[in-house]
C-alpha cells in the first residue's frame, strides 16, 4: 500500500498495513501496524494514548522474594570465578566451571568491561538484572525507568531512578537495554541520547525482538515477538543501522539469542491461548525440538531475538 510512511527509513512505497491483536493478556484489542517494504521494520501506526492498561500491575512490581538480601558466599565465589573467566580474566576455577555452566550474562563479551565499569541499564523496571549483576561482583550499577513508582536505592549500592533517558547526564562505560528499546515511542531520540551518555571506549547492548526472522514468516500475526500494542517498533539490522546513521554510533556485532519461546508462545496464540497458558500442552520432545530449532536459527541469523553490540 502506498502513502504509508516508515517512521525509520521514510520509505513510502510498497509498505503493508496490517491489523494486530493484543494476545499476551487475551484482551483482543486491535492495532494498525506498518510493515516497511524497505527496512522491514514492523511498527505501530499510532501509539495508543492509554498504554497503561496494557501493562498489568505485576509488570513493574517489586517482588522481594526474588531478591535475596543475604549473600550465599559459596555461590558468590563460584559465580564470580565463572564470570571472571568469561570476561577474559585468568581464572582456573572459572575455566573448569565453564565446562558445566554457560555464561550467566552472554551479552557481556570478553575483555570488554571490568567489575568496576560504570553500568547503566535503561528501562530497568524494579532492577532485577542489576541486582543479579551486583551479586556477581559488578560494583557500579545504575538503572533508569520512567514508569516505576519512585527511585529505589538499595543498601548494596545499586541505584534505580525514575527517569527518562533524556534526564540522565552522566557518562557510562556500558549501557544495556534488555527488551526495553522496542517499547519506546521515539527510537531516533533514544539513540541520540545513548550516544551522548556513552564514554568513547564504551559499549551499548540493545537486546530486542527482530522482524526479519523465521518465526514472523512462519506465524505472521501470531508471532509472539509482535506483542501489540506494547512493542512499538520491531526492528531489523537494517532499521537499527539507519537509526545509528544520524549518530556517531555503529553496530559492532549482532548475536542472535532467541529460544524455544518463539515457538511455544506463538503456537499458543495460534491456538487462541494467552501467553501464561500452561506449557504442558507441549510434549517434552516438542520442546526439545523447538530448542534445537532455535539454536539452528540463531546460527543462521534467523532467530526472533538479537543482541546488538554498538560502539562509537
Ligand atoms: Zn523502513
Amino acid at each position: 500500500m502506498d502513502g504509508i510512511k516508515c517512521k525509520i527509513c521514510n520509505n513510502e512505497s510498497g509498505n503493508d498495513l496490517i491489523i494486530l491483536r493484543e494476545r499476551q493478556l487475551g484482551m483482543g484489542d486491535m492495532f494498525e501496524y506498518i510493515v516497511c517494504s524497505s527496512c522491514k521494520c514492523i511498527q505501530i501506526k499510532e501509539v495508543p494514548p492509554d498504554m497503561g492498561k496494557y501493562y498489568p500491575s505485576e509488570y513493574y512490581a517489586f517482588d522481594e522474594s526474588t531478591f535475596p538480601s543475604k549473600l550465599n558466599w559459596f555461590n558468590f565465589f563460584l559465580k564470580k570465578s565463572l564470570i571472571r573467566y568469561y570476561m577474559g580474566y585468568f581464572d582456573p576455577a572459572g575455566y573448569l566451571l565453564s565446562f558445566i555452566f554457560d555464561h550467566p550474562f552472554p551479552w557481556i563479551r570478553k575483555r570488554e568491561i571490568s567489575f568496576n565499569s560504570k553500568i547503566l541499564d535503561v528501562g530497568t523496571g524494579a532492577g532485577r538484572k542489576l541486582l543479579s549483576l551486583k551479586r556477581s561482583g559488578f560494583r557500579n550499577l545504575t538503572g533508569i525507568d520512567p514508569y516505576i513508582e519512585g527511585d529505589i536505592i538499595f543498601e548494596n549500592g545499586v541505584r534505580i531512578f525514575k527517569k527518562d533517558i533524556s534526564e540522565v547526564d552522566e557518562k557510562y562505560d556500558f549501557i544495556t537495554l534488555h527488551h526495553s528499546f522496542e517499547h519506546m515511542p521515539d527510537p531516533a531520540s533514544v539513540v541520540k541520547h545513548l550516544s551522548r551518555l556513552l564514554n568513547t571506549d564504551g559499549v551499548i547492548v540493545i537486546r530486542i525482538p527482530v522482524a526479519d526472522c523465521h518465526a514472523w514468516y512462519k506465524y505472521g500475526e501470531f508471532w509472539v515477538g509482535l506483542d501489540a500494542p506494547r512493542h512499538f517498533f520491531i526492528h531489523t539490522r537494517k532499521s537499527i543501522e539507519i537509526l545509528l546513521n544520524n549518530t556517531d554510533l555503529f553496530i559492532d556485532d549482532v548475536v542472535f539469542d532467541s529460544g524455544p519461546l518463539q515457538f511455544l508462545r506463538s503456537e499458543k496464540y495460534k491456538r487462541g491461548m494467552i501467553q501464561s497458558a500452561p506449557d504442558n500442552i507441549f510434549t517434552k520432545e516438542e520442546i526439545e525440538s523447538y530448542t534445537r530449532e532455535a539454536e539452528m536459527l540463531n546460527r543462521t541469523g534467523k532467530g526472533d531475538m538479537a543482541c546488538f553490540f554498538i560502539k562509537k
